[in-house]
């Protein structure tokens, strides 16, 4: 096994034995770097101001349903080996891909995921917010979205790209910490668009053109920083289509500081436009995607980026990403170009 690709600063590191099998059954794609153990403490502070800089922490695909679900129900912690790689971080963000619902109906569709409820402690312990902006919230019809909302709500895990109607849906989550106010709005833009919230409908925010810039023009003066937070792209393409770069261009040129993107399953590496930071895919977090199609890029799809940024309020200071993987792919999807990011 290869050990984890990773530029931040590493301390403590130790070992764990916890079997190779059980991450497997758990669905975890941070297979390797789980073994070490790896306790993950931010990057130091470059301009000496602790309390006006804040740490996020941005996770890909969470997927409790299957594996990571059977293993839930069955007592383990389904963020076990991955819960490390969030600590040191204020606020922690990732992709829910899934309803937590008992109710609703399963729709005809290639892959439909629903959690069992007990999986909304593991998310309220471990995340700040969640992004409902995606193309599986939709799965079991509208009750099941909405009782997922209400769970989260009554959970005080807030979200963000989904809502009881297309206003909430557009509504950014806004956040305070260390004095810095960060605003996140999440779209999704992967069939099927019958998933969009409308004027009396719940569902996700799409992401038309137009809608995101007056979005983010909006929020832009009464906040701090401002980031995307994206559902887009193709499944296992490495780099980025030409209308995921159009968008996250336009997302910059309306105010955006960052734009963080999902979907594709496999990491999409970034792009600095006009000084802002683009990472396109995240990859997954927790899934066992993978095994849908064994033959397809499984090194790949078990890797995923925790995207961590330290944030002012002129925007992003620096930026990492930990890099979960699977042994034999780490090292070429791993390496990570230096950080350079631009303080405006
Ligand atoms: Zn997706």
């Amino acid at each position: 096994m290869q050990p984890p690709h990773t530029r931040i600063s590493i301390r403590t590191p130790s070992r764990r034995s916890r079997s190779f099998v059980l991450r497997i059954a758990f669905g975890v794609v941070a297979i390797a770097i789980a073994q070490a153990n790896t306790r993950v403490m931010a990057a130091d502070d470059p301009a000496g101001k602790p309390g006006q800089q804040v740490r996020m922490a941005f996770v890909g695909d969470i997927m409790l349903d299957r594996d990571p679900g059977k293993a839930m129900l069955a007592g383990s912690d389904p963020f076990a080996d991955v819960a490390g790689l969030l600590e040191g971080a204020d606020l922690t963000v990732g992709n829910l891909e899934c309803v937590v619902a008992d109710t609703g109906t399963r729709l005809d569709k290639h892959f439909t995921f629903r959690a069992d409820p007990v999986a909304i402690p593991y998310l309220a312990r471990y995340f700040d917010a969640v992004s409902l902006a995606n193309n599986h919230t939709g799965d079991f019809g509208h009750v099941a979205l909405v009782e997922t909302m209400y769970r989260l709500r009554r959970a005080n895990l807030p979200f963000f790209g989904a809502g009881l109607n297309d206003r909430e849906a557009h509504t950014p989550w806004v956040v305070e910490k260390n004095g810095v106010k960060i605003a996140v709005l999440g779209y999704n833009e992967f069939r099927p668009r019958s998933f969009e919230a409308g004027p009396k409908t719940p569902g996700c925010a799409w992401s038309d053109d137009d809608k995101v810039v007056a979005d983010i023009k909006a929020i832009r003066p009464k906040v701090d920083v401002v980031m995307t937070f994206m559902h887009w792209g193709e499944e296992y393409k490495l780099q980025p289509n030409e209308r995921q770069k159009a968008l996250a261009h336009k997302m910059v040129d309306a105010g955006a500081d960052v734009v963080v993107g999902n979907h594709p399953h496999v990491i999409q590496g970034h792009e600095y436009y006009k000084g802002r930071l683009i990472t396109y895919c995240l990859g997954n977090f927790v899934f066992d995607e993978w095994k849908d199609d064994p033959e397809i890029m499984k090194e790949e799809r078990r890797m995923g980026w925790v995207l961590r940024l330290t944030l002012n309020k002129s925007g992003l200071v620096e930026w990492d990403a930990v890099v979960p993987g699977a042994a034999g792919a780490g090292g070429k999807l791993g390496a990570l170009p230096a950080s350079d990011a631009k303080v405006r």
